[in-house]
């Protein structure tokens, strides 16, 4: 098998056909053969009805993995990894807002540049909010200041890779999953490619501000230890601020003897100190709480049913 389209489906019933028609049309006459692999994320909705219809069918050859519940797109996207049999895999949506058109330019460059391993689409123009691309462009900003992989603002997951890379993402079996950070540290050369993002052709977007605001904390500790520092720092800071305030105070009461007005100033540094303490011990939690997940060593997908090739 030359290629494996990894495409993970969340609620996506009225778009799954409509991608295996567009990946039928866009890969006629390449003259290799691929496979869809589709994994049901969990769908509240006719979406795995829909994905035993194409299994049935075999128009190209489908593989359907289905979820016990939803895990999320990146736990589709190890499982799409672990099922797929290509030389060459691709991670590509159901939405049809990634066309598979330039898929086949992926494998292209793939098959012409051996120097390259990943070829990785990034939105060149993006049709969203300016408040939005402000917080992805600081998200960017901080995480590559912190971390010790490189992100490339606006690379998606939309990328093709050669087996050797799935191979080295599968031995990552991390449970907390942050797939642009995992892309960048198993390393390998990179090709980006610019590409439009197309309007979704059916459904709605799951994501919304919370869940990337988690998202992108999600990346920076799962990337990161500075923010461990940066708490050292906090109390680092405060200790040399109270001591200075503490001589403030000993020599305001030795040399112009006035008393303290007690009440503003303790309330007021009673406050501050806890505020400081609460926020690094909420630092330092989040990082004992993904080692409590991780030891519990579970899988990072159940599936409950597989539809292999007949
Ligand atoms: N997706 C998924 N599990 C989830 C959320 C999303 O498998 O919990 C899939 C979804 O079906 C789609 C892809 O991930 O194929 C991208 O999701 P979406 O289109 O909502 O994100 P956007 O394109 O807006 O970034
Ligand atoms: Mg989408």
């Amino acid at each position: 098998m030359k290629l494996s389209l990894v495409v993970p489906c969340y609620n996506e019933a009225e778009n799954v056909a409509a991608f295996q028609e567009a990946t039928i049309a866009a890969f006629e006459g390449c003259g290799y053969d691929y496979e869809i692999v589709f994994i049901d994320d969990g769908s509240q909705d006719a979406t795995m009805h829909n994905l035993r219809k194409l299994h049935a069918q075999q128009k190209c050859p489908v593989k359907v993995v289905s979820f016990s519940r939803n895990f999320g797109k990146e736990a589709g996207i190890y499982a799409g990894l672990t099922h797929s049999s290509g030389e060459y895999v691709t991670f590509i949506d159901a939405d049809l807002q990634q066309r598979p058109e330039i898929v086949r330019d992926m494998v292209k460059i793939l098959d012409e540049k051996p120097e390259y391993d990943i070829v990785a689409a990034y939105q060149d123009r993006r049709n969203e909010g300016k408040i939005l691309s402000f917080f992805k462009k600081s998200f960017y900003g901080i995480i590559n200041r912190l971390s010790n992989v490189n992100l490339k603002s606006d690379a998606s997951d939309f990328r093709t890779i050669r087996r050797s890379v799935a191979d080295s993402i599968i031995e990552l079996a991390e449970y907390h999953r942050f797939s642009k950070g995992i892309f960048a540290w198993v390393g390998y050369n990179t090709c980006f490619i610019p590409y439009v993002a197309c309007e979704r052709t059916a459904g709605t977007t799951k994501w919304n501000f919370r869940s990337l605001t988690n998202y992108a904390i999600e990346g920076i500790i799962g990337y990161s230890t500075k923010p461990l520092r940066i708490a050292t720092f906090c109390g680092f800071l405060t200790a040399i601020a109270s001591i200075i305030y503490l001589i403030v105070v000993v020599l305001q009461k030795l040399i112009a003897g006035i008393d303290i007005p007690g009440y503003a100033t303790i309330i007021v540094l009673t406050l501050l100190l806890g505020a400081v303490q609460l926020f690094c011990i909420g630092i330092i939690g989040e990082y004992v709480g993904r080692t409590f997940e991780q030891t519990k060593n579970r899988p990072i997908f159940i599936a409950k049913e597989i539809l292999n090739y007949k």
